[in-house]
């Protein structure tokens, strides 16, 4: 018979008794860091689910932080189910290896998130998963391009870097007509400007699933890179949670914890860069350097009678959009004078991403970016501006200064 001994020390600090009482509460909730979750007993290994949120079981598996996070994501976008990615893009391909297989076709829009097109015509390609892209003005050419291969089609609403809006609800409809699964990358609407899953306000029309790069508004920091996958359709959300599950993917309760403080100012930050956009977007189209301005919430902007239709009714009237915006710069500047401009704007800091208080802008080759040069877009060089939540007044001065210096105008 061994006596029991008192614990030494390092094993005490460890195994200790002191539990804290319970019944803390506070504004920002708590945040549980975890790889192991501890059972009391083999039954509970056995019984504890984490598929459906009911218990916890690993901490890749999810933590009352990630589950509470989850919930207020699947809230901000209108759906039942909410996963939590690494970083935007993390989400968007997790959505395409989940659901596709070998000999299976995606079709995305020809405006689509570049690193969306380099992962379907790189590493899905390998794996044997067909794709090609549609107009995203036109719902029948999506439409004709549909084959009994097709199991999904990426939308973007407005797309990348050119902004085009499409008649979502139209390229929606033409996808269910053929049973075919949506997945609509939801960064810019950041659940906000429109409701993904509820399109025509009538409960009767909306997408399969929404992706939403977290690393822009909802973060709003500019520090923190997460993506989320939400969908309302339990089955769907199944498929999507195995294959989350299989690649191993979660992320750090620290970046949790701050999209959790960040979330209440969204919609006062979103709207804010709205404004604010709008006001520098009208200013440059009177600009005579700037030949054409992209903006899907101007006249003219292409796709904006569909930006209206959508998100034209959202706030009092005046519609919500992101505040990000890009102008064609006239073609008879050089890109070399281009980048000059870039270079001189001192508040507008040159960088990629959008959403966080600071404004960016970058300069982009869209001929190299896209398959055919998209006829509505003036001659010249796109160059986008995120709007940040410095004063307007200070980044109209800037843009003003810049444009002097570089085109001397
Ligand atoms: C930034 C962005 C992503 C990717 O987000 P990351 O977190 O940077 O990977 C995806 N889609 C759109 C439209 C984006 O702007």
């Amino acid at each position: 018979m061994t006596e029991p001994t008192t614990p030494r020390i390092d094993t005490r600090l460890i195994h200790h008794a002191y539990q804290p009482p319970g019944g803390f509460e506070s504004v920002l909730p708590p945040v549980h860091k975890a790889s192991t979750v501890l059972f009391p007993d083999m039954a509970a290994v056995r019984a504890r689910r984490w598929e459906d949120k009911s218990s916890y079981t690993y901490g890749l598996h999810g933590t009352p932080t990630t589950y509470l996070l989850e919930e207020r994501l699947a809230t901000l976008e209108g759906a039942h189910h909410c996963l939590l990615a690494p970083s935007g893009l993390a989400a968007l391909t997790t959505v395409a290896l989940a659901l596709l297989e070998q000999g299976d076709e995606v079709l995305f829009p020809e405006n689509v998130y570049g690193p969306n097109r380099a992962f379907t015509r790189g590493l899905l390609a390998r794996h044997g998963v067909r794709s090609a892209c549609y107009d995203p003005l036109d719902a029948a050419d999506l439409a004709g391009r549909i084959s009994a291969a097709t199991r999904l089609v990426w939308l973007e609403a407005p797309g990348s870097v050119t902004m085009e809006f499409p008649d979502l609800a139209g390229l929606v409809r033409a996808c269910r007509a053929r049973g075919v699964t949506t997945a609509l990358d939801n960064t810019w609407g950041a659940g906000l400007a429109f409701a993904p899953f509820d399109l025509l306000r009538d409960g009767h029309l909306g997408v399969d699933v929404s992706v939403h790069a977290l690393t822009k508004y909802p973060s709003g920091g500019g520090h923190v890179l997460m993506g989320s996958i939400t969908t309302r359709d339990a089955a769907l959300h199944e498929r999507l949670q195995r294959g989350h599950m299989q690649l191993g993917l979660g992320v750090g309760a620290n970046d949790a914890e701050a999209l959790l403080q960040a979330l209440p100012s969204l919609r006062l930050r979103y709207q804010a860069q709205d404004v604010a956009a709008r006001a520098l977007a009208q200013w440059l189209a009177t600009q005579p350097a700037v030949a054409q301005v992209l903006h899907p919430a101007l006249p003219g902007a292409p796709g904006h009678a569909h930006w209206q239709a959508l998100c034209g009714e959202t706030h009092g009237g005046s519609g919500l959009a992101a505040g990000l915006f890009s102008v064609v710069i006239d073609a008879r500047f050089t890109g070399a004078e281009v980048d000059a401009f870039c270079d001189a704007l001192r508040l507008f800091r040159l960088g990629y991403s959008w959403g966080g208080p600071m404004s960016l802008v970058m300069s982009y080759d869209v001929r190299a970016m896209r398959d055919a040069a998209p006829a509505h877009l003036a001659p010249g060089t796109v160059v986008r501006l995120a709007v940040g939540l410095e004063d307007v007044q200070d980044l109209r001065a800037d843009l003003a200064q810049a444009m002097h210096s570089a085109f001397g105008l």
